[in-house]
């Protein structure tokens, strides 16, 4: 059994307070919303922390909302919560399906959107024990010097594992921050770091309070497929979402495809909406259109061996995943998996 080191736990009830202890505490202070993937990293001692700040108690942190059009979603609302909204669910059918995903239901009942978005980048030789670590001589992430996913590699290129991630760069989603110099909003495209030791442009004493989706064109179609081995609890081997926006004659106006589980970062797809645009579900065209997008994406999507699962299967699933999530998403179906 592996033990979590003694911490402590701070409640605070509101966003200022929750920043004014982080402020205070500096270094010594990490923040846990649901604690599904922080309370692991703390046992395997990827993590350090004196004191837990939560965000449990924080009011007005959970929760979902339209404004304006845009679906609001607050930081500590649950994946499962996300899952099962109507609004989500017919909004943003992409971001419901890949948080009904993620993990198994009682992470789903923990985990937040929020968690999420931050999620740890994850590697087959980091997320270990400490004991396994250390016999392995340790990695450039973590109380090492090598990576032994690239030999000779400088940079860590752990994988960006969280499955809302590439749903929400379809629907151009942004996310508020708050900090001790006020709120930001950045769109989340630019949220990303290429670097597989901290993947997420976000500050020390800073929290996500929101991730606002945007209202998505008329016709607006989207899906989520992942590929895993079991059909619970894995993290994607490879995960894709896409939307497909059509318009009122039935045809694609504009499409996106952003995929997970292959770098760093989230990565989307190029040329995805000039190979669509102008073809209609159900006609060959669009049939022909979807194959060439899956060779697009088979071309740029390069696993790597850093999460489990043999890389030549994972790639050769990535054309297969990107063909089946666009037809599911035309079709008004989805999520994609085949267990
Ligand atoms: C067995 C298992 C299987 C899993 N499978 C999957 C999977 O298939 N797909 C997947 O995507 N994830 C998976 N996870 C990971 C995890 O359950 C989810 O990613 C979940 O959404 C994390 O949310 P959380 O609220 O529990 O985050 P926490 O563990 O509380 O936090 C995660 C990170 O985000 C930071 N943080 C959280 N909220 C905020 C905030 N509002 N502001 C600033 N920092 C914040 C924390 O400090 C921490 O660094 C799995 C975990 C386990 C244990
Ligand atoms: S890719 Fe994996 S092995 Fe390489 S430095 Fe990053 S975590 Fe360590």
């Amino acid at each position: 059994v592996l033990r979590l080191p003694k911490v402590e736990v701070a409640t605070p009830t509101s966003v200022d307070e929750a920043l004014g202890l982080l402020a205070e505490l500096g270094e010594r202070a990490l923040v846990v919303a649901g604690g599904t993937d922080l309370v692991p990293n703390l046992k395997h001692g990827l993590f350090e922390a004196e004191v837990l700040v939560s965000l449990g108690a924080v009011e007005g942190l959970a929760g979902i909302r339209e404004e304006e059009g845009a679906l609001v979603l607050g930081a500590t609302t649950t994946l499962a919560t996300l899952a099962e909204d109507e609004r989500v669910r017919r909004r943003a059918p992409a971001l419901a399906q890949a948080a009904s995903l993620v993990a198994g239901p009682q992470l789903r009942a923990m985990g937040t959107l929020g968690g999420n978005v931050l999620l740890d980048t994850r590697c087959q030789w980091y997320n270990q024990t400490y004991f396994w670590r250390k016999a392995l001589g340790f990695c450039l992430k973590k109380d090492g010097t090598l990576c032994h996913v690239v030999e000779g590699g400088r940079r860590c290129v752990a994988a960006a594992s969280n499955d809302t991630a590439p749903a929400l760069m379809t629907l151009g989603a942004t996310l508020v921050i708050a900090g001790p110099r006020g709120r930001r909003t950045v769109p989340i495209d630019s949220f990303w770091l290429a670097d597989g030791i901290r993947n997420r442009a976000l500050e020390p004493g800073e929290l996500l309070v929101e991730v606002r989706v945007p209202r998505q064109a008329e016709g607006h179609r989207g899906a989520y497929g992942k590929l895993r081995e079991r059909g619970s609890i894995d993290f994607p081997l490879f995960g894709c979402a896409v939307r497909l926006d059509l318009d009122g004659a039935g045809r694609v106006a504009d499409a996106d495809l952003c995929s997970v589980a292959l770098a760093a970062r989230p990565v989307r797809v190029r040329g995805v909406a000039a190979e669509l645009a102008g073809v209609q579900p159900g006609e060959a065209a669009f049939d022909e259109a979807v194959e060439r997008v899956a060779g697009l994406a088979e071309r740029q999507c390069r696993p790597l061996e850093n999460v489990p699962g043999e890389v030549e299967w994972r790639q050769a699933m990535v054309p297969v995943y990107a063909r089946r999530t666009l037809q599911a998403a035309a079709r008004g179906a989805g999520p994609v998996h085949h267990v």
